[in-house]
């Protein structure tokens, strides 16, 4: 089998950073599983599907109409042949994601095609359960968190370079919000696999995370 390196932890601590520097310096697939939760809610959300339905929810997220796309670098997401990149980053579907993304059967609809994604030289997987639930033999297993305050302040940061004007409480609000459902979901609630290493990026740099994440990957 394919070795997977996974990359699992809260909104915000950058896990999806480091999951795709890791995988363009290992050669590697690149699973953002976030993105199939984000496809499923604008899928469901497009068809005016009641987020309560589970029965259909599960339906919509097993016979998904997607792909991964590379141009220029970046990993476009197609759904029903539309590039829906920007759509799915949007805040309602986060919510709706994060809702979606609380009921076991589309938790179950969604695994196999994660398990798919696995294929020679290796796979980098970045999510909340991809060393617990998706990916449990997985050689290399790595829980990246930060503090909350840190997380919301690098979403600030992030959102000012770009012009849009938040509050930083309302995204500390958020990020508690999102925690707090992931953790206390009972599919694959978020925490480190028994065998994960975790790392604390509150007070280091993108840089130094991932120097970490490869001294792990080579040991
Ligand atoms: O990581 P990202 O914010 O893109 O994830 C979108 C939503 O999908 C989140 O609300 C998260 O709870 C959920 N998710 C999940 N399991 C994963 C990846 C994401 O439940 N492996």
């Amino acid at each position: 089998k394919a070795p997977v390196v996974t990359i699992d932890g809260p909104s915000g601590s950058g896990k999806g950073t480091i999951a795709k520097l890791l995988a363009d310096k290992l050669g590697y697939a690149l699973l953002d599983s976030g993105a199939l939760y984000r496809l499923t809610a604008l899928a469901a959300l497009n068809a005016d599907v009641d987020l309560a339905d589970e029965a259909r929810l599960a339906e919509i997220a097993g016979n998904l109409d997607i792909r991964f796309a590379v141009a220029n670098g970046e990993v476009a997401a197609v759904l029903e042949g539309k590039d829906v990149s920007r759509d799915i980053r949007m805040e309602r579907v986060s919510m709706a994601a994060s809702k979606v993304a609380a009921i076991p059967a589309v938790r179950e609809a969604l695994l196999q095609r994660q398990r798919d994604f696995r294929s020679p030289p290796g796979l980098v997987a970045d999510g909340r359960d991809m060393g617990t639930t998706v990916f449990p033999d997985a050689p290399v297993k790595i829980f990246l968190t930060a503090s909350a305050e840190e997380r919301a302040q690098r979403r600030f940061d992030q959102l000012q370079r770009r012009g849009v004007s938040v509050s930083l409480r309302d995204l500390l609000e958020d990020i508690r919000a999102r925690d707090d459902r992931d953790m206390n979901r009972t599919a694959s609630p978020l925490a480190p696999a028994e065998d994960a290493v975790v790392l604390d990026s509150t007070d280091i740099g993108i840089n130094d995370v991932l120097q970490k994440v490869l001294d792990l990957v080579h040991e």
